[in-house]
């Protein structure tokens, strides 16, 4: 028996996990479904994070079902297989999101503590600014007040300059009207163009693995287990009338002895967006009909469990640009990959340490845009913002390969508040199948039109006269995107995700008609588990989602180690 069980060593179990055993008072069972990540060298080099995912064995692969929005096409919704879980696969982006996420929650939840005055304290526990790869000036680039100096995760701005950054600064002063600079977007304050702040230190990914997990994982009161999927989650008894779960039942794999293991405290799930909802319904916590669909059992009735998924939905631009600036050759040299590899490997410097992406850009709709006549602004707040531009200096295309010659740029246009929510993930019988996921992309007018409306945002960036002297011509379908239809059909075409599923076990109000945890992450009508993930967050937030999660679960590891 151990005090705490976590189940998932991703972002919010690491942190949970560290938090929780670090006075070493308390005894932590981690049980993780994938493998270690030690020795993996594509999870330590920063510029390799997109050969970790689809179709290895550090991802899930679980794909969409067909999605009728998207021309019936289906497509991988990575998440992390391994220590570290999706940190140790995702492409380093870190920052926290809008203040008005983080007020809208504490309006959802009527917790006051998950105000943005309360939660931004968790940036300087949970953060370490370090210095950029390259050792540049960062003056201007960042706040330093604004960041933690002394926190657990290494972070940084970019260590390796490419040829768009110029470009891209130049753009904000010569079109500042529309895609005006904003220094750090740490404040909580997120709207205009600003430089990553990537989870990197020294030039190598932090993950929740290296920092956090690492920081406690030797101790005598914490056990880590590897290839151990939990199941299910077992019931001990009836605390206060309501079913006690303090066990969890788990296995290597299909055909693998089950095995067991119990908390004196807590069963703590931290198996993401996809993975605790999975669990829930396979110990019978879900929607009555659809568990009895698959055999189960109903413990619980709750029929918030596995819906709700909302997801930012992601859509690459490609222009050919001038000259061989790009790192699109990098690609194509095995010698100049090797040479970056040695360098990389003596002292942490060079192309290697580029994160894919040294800027981004968030952008509100205008509010007399035609689309608020029948949709009302799904954002969390007036400050908040729809959409969001990404800019690699090369190609960078989920579901297009690089061709063969050449050298591109891309900005990615992403919908940042989607409404499409009709998500439905069933239980698979079986336990240790993937789920069938159906996020439902682009299934509402204002997403569509959203998504639009981010394709023409990045042609018109690309219209200033920074680029007069690089941009050849727009890439493929790009080029002839000249009318509204067009982009829908090119959106159809070739959307697909961000990875970043949040929503499906939803934090609500203790007394609402309608989500999974209370706002202290117990579970609704369960005596002994919380939840302590991504699934939780109700709405995506206006941030790629790991900053988010690690400040969430920050809060849940203070509330967690509180006497009640
Ligand atoms: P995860 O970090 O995914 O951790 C869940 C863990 O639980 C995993 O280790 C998993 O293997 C384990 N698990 C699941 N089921 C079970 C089970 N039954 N038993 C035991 N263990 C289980 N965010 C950013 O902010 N910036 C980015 O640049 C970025 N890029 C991304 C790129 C990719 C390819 C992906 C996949 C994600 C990206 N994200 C990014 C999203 C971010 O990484 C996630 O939002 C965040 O890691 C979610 O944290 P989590 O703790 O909820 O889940």
């Amino acid at each position: 028996k151990y005090d705490y069980i976590v189940v998932g060593a991703g972002a919010a179990g690491n942190v949970v996990a560290a938090r929780l055993a670090e006075n070493g008072a308390s005894t932590v069972l981690v049980l993780e479904a994938g493998i270690s990540d030690e020795g993996i060298l594509a999870a330590q080099v920063p510029l390799l994070a997109p050969t970790l995912t689809p179709n290895t064995l550090y991802d899930w692969n679980s794909t969409v079902v067909p999605q009728s929005n998207l021309n019936n096409r289906t497509f991988t919704l990575s998440r992390g297989r391994l220590l570290g879980g999706s940190t140790s696969v995702n492409y380093m982006s870190h920052h926290y999101g809008s203040s008005e996420d983080y007020d809208c929650l504490a309006r959802i939840t009527g917790d006051s503590g998950w105000s943005w005055n309360n939660m931004k304290q968790y940036v300087k526990r949970h953060e370490k600014i370090v210095p950029p790869a390259d050792g540049h000036n960062t003056t201007g680039q960042y706040t330093p007040s604004l960041h933690g100096t002394n926190g657990v995760l290494p972070k940084s701005l970019p260590g390796y300059s490419v040829a768009t950054d110029s470009r891209i600064i130049a753009t904000t002063r010569e079109l500042s009207s529309e895609f005006p600079f904003n220094q750090d977007i740490t404040s909580g304050n997120v709207l205009g163009v600003t430089w990553v702040q990537s989870a990197i230190g020294g030039g190598k990914r932090s993950s929740s693995s290296t920092t956090y997990l690492a920081s406690v994982k030797d101790r005598k009161n914490v056990d880590v287990l590897v290839n151990a999927q939990v199941t299910k989650l077992l019931r001990t008894g009836t605390v206060g009338g309501k079913p006690s779960f303090k066990g969890v039942q788990y296995a290597a794999g299909p055909g693998s002895p089950t095995q067991t293991a119990y908390a004196r405290e807590e069963v703590i799930l931290s198996a993401g967006s996809l993975g605790t909802p999975q669990i829930l319904m396979l110990s019978g916590i879900g929607d009555k009909d659809e568990l009895a669909s698959h055999y189960i059992t109903t413990v619980i009735e709750n029929t918030s469990v596995g819906k709700n998924l909302s997801d930012h939905a992601l859509l690459p631009n490609n222009w050919i640009v001038q000259g061989t600036e790009s790192l699109d050759g990098l690609f194509r040299d095995q010698s100049a990959l090797n040479s970056a590899l040695v360098q990389w490997q003596a002292n942490k410097t060079g192309p290697l340490v580029h994160g894919t992406v040294n800027h981004i850009g968030f952008f509100r709709l205008p509010s007399d845009a035609p689309i608020f006549e029948t949709t009302s602004d799904p954002s969390s707040g007036p400050t908040a913002f729809h959409y969001e531009l990404i800019f690699s200096s090369y190609w960078l295309h989920p579901t297009l390969p690089s061709p063969a010659n050449g050298s591109y740029m891309t900005i990615c246009s992403a919908l940042i508040s989607p409404t499409s929510r009709k998500f439905q993930m069933m239980a698979p019988p079986s336990p240790l199948p993937n789920p069938l996921i159906n996020p439902q992309y682009l299934s509402t007018a204002f997403d569509k039109y959203t998504l639009r409306e981010a394709v023409k945002a990045a042609k018109r960036f690309t219209s200033g006269p920074a680029w007069a002297d690089y941009i050849l011509a727009p890439y493929g379908d790009l080029a002839s995107t000249n009318t509204d239809a067009d982009i829908d059909a090119y959106a159809r075409k070739y959307t697909s995700t961000i990875f970043h599923p949040v929503g499906t076990a939803a934090m609500s109000a203790k007394d609402a008609g309608w989500g999974v945890v209370d706002p202290d992450f117990r579970l609704k009508g369960a005596d002994g588990v919380r939840i302590v993930d991504a699934s939780v967050w109700p709405f995506v937030p206006n941030a790629h989602t790991q900053g988010p999660v690690y400040l969430l679960a920050e809060r849940a590891a203070s509330i967690i180690a509180e006497p009640s």
